[in-house]
């Protein structure tokens, strides 16, 4: 069943059209990479769908799912790295957005963000500060901070931005892995540029061509291009 549907939406900022007439679904499941050149409307279309801005037209259809339940994990760079905060307190604010308002995180909200770091095996630095982790390390953190949002959709913006290439490769397998227990993943990635290929659906927005489908048919495309 697809979980969200974008019926020939056409997304922007008040006259400045990005991305005209987008008809895609992505089902239960899936692990979709957007790819795409600096400026084609990657983030416009994560803003889209996270409900951050409104289609210009169009319309995202949402199915079993709840917008503030999708886990949302910013790039790096986006986050403020001085921030001074322990590894489980950036955690545990991924619960927040489930909660509602709540001067206190529950016992609940804290065995979530405990379980959060036991799956992706960085318990070990619950109490370290943020700012004194690797960069690999930094991405798990707010792996397990989106995962805190949602056991359904994850949308990632550039997740391995950044990494040398054995971080990469780990923290590719982990979000693999969260795939394949069943929750949904949007990538936003440069990755594909070096046939780092990994998920089942592309999505690559060109200003000449959108295409979306099989990550083999997008393959195909390409070395028919050649
Ligand atoms: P990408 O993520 O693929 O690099 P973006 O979605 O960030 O692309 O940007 C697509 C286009 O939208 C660019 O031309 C950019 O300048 C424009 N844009 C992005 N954010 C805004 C905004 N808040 N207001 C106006 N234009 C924007």
């Amino acid at each position: 069943m697809s979980l969200i549907e974008l019926n020939n939406v056409t997304l922007g900022y008040e006259k400045h059209i990005v991305l005209r007439n987008i008809d895609i679904k992505i089902e239960e499941g899936d692990f979709v990479c957007v790819v795409g050149p600096n400026g084609s409307g990657k983030s416009t279309l994560i803003k889209g769908i996270l409900g951050l801005i409104k289609p210009l037209k169009g319309k995202i259809k949402y199915n079993n799912l709840k917008q503030n339940f999708i886990g949302y994990m910013p790039q790096e760079t986006k986050v403020d790295a001085n921030f001074p905060a322990s590894v489980l307190e950036i955690v545990l604010s991924g619960t927040l957005n489930n909660s509602g308002f709540k001067p206190f995180y529950s016992k609940e909200a804290k065995e979530k963000a405990l379980n959060n770091l036991k799956l992706l095996h960085i318990e070990n630095l619950k109490n370290k500060s943020f700012a004194d982790l690797s960069g690999g390390q930094r991405q798990k953190v707010l792996l397990a901070r989106s995962l805190c949002a949602t056991s359904k959709l994850l949308i990632l913006d550039e997740p391995s931005n950044n990494l040398d290439t054995k971080s990469k490769e780990n923290l590719y397998e982990m979000i693999s892995n969260l795939n394949k227990e069943g929750i949904t993943i949007i990538m936003i990635t440069h990755d594909l540029d070096h046939g780092n290929l990994i998920g089942n659906k592309i999505l690559s927005l060109r200003e000449d061509e959108i295409f979306y489908g099989s990550t083999t048919d997008f393959v195909r495309r390409i070395h028919h291009d050649k």
